[in-house]
């Protein structure tokens, strides 16, 4: 059996100790055995997300959420401002228009950040616009934006603020409350070092009174219904208990770490990364990069090649681009259960790799780079 490494932004690989949680016998949902589970887990999402709002618990991947934040708070004909820059920002354009909301698009180059006064500049000229959305750490491209600022922005306006922190959250500075953010996304299988399956979702109060209007159908994906069942330690359908279980282990992994600690860990190998990257003449793709996730470009002749070769000949999974990226970018993470060894291992066979298609490569050139930054931080 081959030995793996996970090194891509989403699945992470989980610790051990949390993985074994899932193989204890199944609780039932309506006991008061499960109630005590899912309080404690609530009471650590609101830790997590760095609020005091309640932190709702949704069976689904992270897009389970986002369609959440959609339904839950718009009607047909509504109109919101996406501000995207990849992939997952354009997911929300996505979602909203097929529920019949009209988007007023604040696009940014993917590879470059969305730019906090365009947003302004689109509230000052639709002051009937409902909603912000947006992303945290646009994963696809590898780039952080500036929530803190857009949510002073967005605060001063009508309209709600919505964040997809799937990829960001536990992986580097967030704050709900303190940043101004309405409603805040994320998904199990990132920061939190979890297996996928479980979405997360916070409400503040003027995201509660936009709720109260809403007429988007919706079902499953209803907020208020979690909200209710919030009440007695429930969720509104049967959970996926066993994920839940392991979410109160990875839980108390994180709040005995440290949040802030573990940020500084994800931007030490940030920058880890970001060294080795230089060292292989590889420009880095993101104009302002994020914590979680390191891109960098690649000769189009030998892109699609990187990431198959990789994982098949030795077990390291790293990310290539998407969409329009497809073959352009390599995507490095280090976010979740990934520590310094695993970005060494992953980087010692990039290099092999890359030598392997013909790029000129002085091997050992990006581990050094990035051994010199890990030690650098040792030294203090
Ligand atoms: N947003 C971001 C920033 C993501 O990284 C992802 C997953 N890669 C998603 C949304 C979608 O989450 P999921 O695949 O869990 O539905």
């Amino acid at each position: 059996m081959k030995k793996h490494y996970l090194l891509t932004p989403g699945p992470t690989p989980i610790p051990p100790n949390v993985a074994l949680k899932e193989a204890l016998p199944i609780l039932h949902h309506r006991t008061s055995e499960f109630a005590e589970v899912y309080k404690d887990v609530a009471e650590g999402l609101k830790y997590v997300f760095q609020t005091k709002q309640e932190v709702y618990t949704i069976a689904g991947s992270g897009t389970a959420a986002m369609e959440t934040a959609i339904v839950s708070f718009l009607s047909a004909g509504d109109e919101i401002i996406v501000a995207d820059c990849g992939v997952f920002g354009d997911r929300w354009k996505k979602i909203a228009e097929s529920y019949g909301v009209k988007v007023i698009s604040v696009s940014a180059q993917w590879g470059k950040a969305v730019k906090p006064n365009e947003i302004e500049k689109a509230l000052n000229a639709n002051p009937n616009v409902k909603a912000v959305y947006t992303t945290f750490t646009e994963t696809s491209t590898g780039v952080e934006n500036d929530i803190k600022k857009i949510g002073e922005i967005v605060e001063k306006s009508k309209a709600i603020l919505v964040v997809d922190a799937v990829s960001g959250l536990g992986g580097q500075e967030f704050r709900t409350d303190d940043w101004k953010v309405d409603v805040a996304v994320s998904g199990s299988q990132k920061g939190f070092m979890l297996a996928p399956g479980l979405s997360f979702i916070t409400v503040s109060p003027k995201a509660w009174k936009l709720a109260e209007s809403s007429k988007l159908p919706k079902f499953y994906f209803d907020i208020k219904k979690y909200k209710k069942s919030y009440l007695t330690n429930e969720t509104p359908f049967t959970p996926p208990v066993t994920l839940i279980v392991s979410l109160q282990e990875a839980i108390k992994d994180i709040k005995n770490k440290g949040l802030e600690n573990m940020w500084d860990e994800y931007k030490l190998l940030a920058g880890a990364a970001r060294a080795a990257m230089k060292a292989l003449d590889l420009e880095l793709f993101a104009e302002v990069p994020c914590q979680v996730v390191t891109s960098a470009k690649v000769p189009e002749n030998i892109g699609g090649k990187i990431v198959k070769t990789l994982r098949e000949k030795y077990g390291v999974s790293i990310a290539g681009g998407q969409g329009d990226l497809k073959g352009k970018i390599i995507r490095i993470a280090h976010m979740g259960y990934i520590g310094k060894a695993d970005l060494l291992v992953g980087l010692s066979c990039l290099e092999m790799v890359l030598c392997e298609l013909g790029l000129k490569v002085k091997l050992g050139a990006s581990v050094a780079a990035a051994q010199e930054i890990l030690l650098k931080a040792q030294r203090g």
